[in-house]
């Protein structure tokens, strides 16, 4: 699929889960009405004062679950966008063809979330920069996209998939600037309102390819020496287990249509040798789409 055709895709699988109006759960509604809102800030006011088609927006993209929502959500939108504007401007085809994106690549990234993040780049047509490890130190995030901002001085505002439960997410607006000790851009948050419900809803719902280190009882993922499976999704062998249940049998039984995946399995990508070997020493975990308490979503990330 080429840009134009992912984009089609996002659009429909979006609208689709606008439609739904049976069997509707509380957090279906929610997320429609986060949803809403979130194609409100990029239709209204991001593309209103970026261009999308120009290189000023970049989308921040680590292969996590909140980034590959907002680019479903933002992929959809770029659709109507060209819809709107195609005659207009008189467009014969769609007038991007990559979607430019960076990643901030870490010496510990788990490789199923590297091999992930590559498939993304294939599936959803990004131009991703990846930024270069320095093995004689460590970069901060703000000296790497300070980088990033030398190579490509086009870029004037940055898509981040953050939301308000994340640390320091509490007091964020939807469009700002960076602080003063960061290189200076403007952070593009359409996703701040959604809660770790919606994020599952609409993922599992549109049945996109979802890393498979979610499977394995993730429910965020960081570099590898601070990231665990999170405990609170500990298989037990007592009636302990039960507390556990799935909120989302409607949007896994009802998903997106999908060729590649069967009806009512979760399309996941493939966990690699190392990860699995890596992982067994854990023991077994619950998938992460079991949680949906934002208070425990971050208990896998140990802080140092
Ligand atoms: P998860 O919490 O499940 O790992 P996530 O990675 O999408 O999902 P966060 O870790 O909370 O969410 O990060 C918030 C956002 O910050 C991401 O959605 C992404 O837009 C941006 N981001 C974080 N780390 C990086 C990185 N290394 N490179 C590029 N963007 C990043």
């Amino acid at each position: 699929m080429n840009l134009e055709e992912i984009a089609r895709l996002c659009h429909d699988i979006t609208q689709s889960y606008l439609d739904i109006s049976e069997g509707v759960s509380p957090i279906i509604v929610e997320t429609q009405e986060a949803i809403k809102l979130s194609r409100k800030h990029i239709m209204e006011e991001i593309f209103n004062r970026w261009c999308p088609i120009s290189g000023e927006i970049s989308f921040s993209y680590n292969g996590g679950k909140d980034c590959q929502v907002l680019l479903l959500i933002y992929l959809g939108c770029l659709w109507k966008y060209y819809l709107d504007n195609k005659d207009k401007f008189n467009w014969d085809k769609f007038p991007l063809e990559r979607l430019p994106t960076v990643f901030i690549a870490s010496e510990e990234t788990f490789t199923s979330l590297e091999l992930f993040i590559n498939s993304s780049v294939e599936r959803y047509n990004l131009n991703l920069y990846k930024s270069q490890l320095d093995k004689t130190r460590k970069i901060s995030m703000a000296e790497a996209f300070d980088i990033f901002l030398k190579e490509y001085p086009i870029t004037k505002s940055i898509l981040i998939g953050v939301r308000r439960t994340d640390p320091f997410g509490e007091h964020l607006s939807p469009i700002q600037k960076t602080d003063l000790n960061w290189p200076s851009f403007v952070r593009l948050q359409p996703l701040l309102h959604w809660k770790l419900a919606h994020i599952w809803s609409f993922l599992l719902y549109s049945n996109e390819p979802i890393c498979g280190l979610y499977s394995v009882g993730f429910t965020s993922i960081g570099s590898i020496s601070q990231t665990t499976p999170n405990p609170s999704l500990k298989k037990l062998t007592n009636s302990e287990d039960s507390k556990l249940s799935l909120s989302f049998d409607w949007e896994i039984n009802n998903s997106y249509p999908n060729s590649m995946v069967k009806k009512s399995e979760v399309n996941i990508s493939k966990l690699t040798d190392e990860d699995i070997t890596l992982l067994s020493t854990f023991g077994e975990f619950h998938p992460g789409w079991y949680l949906i308490d934002d208070k425990l979503e971050r208990s896998g990330r140990i802080k140092k």
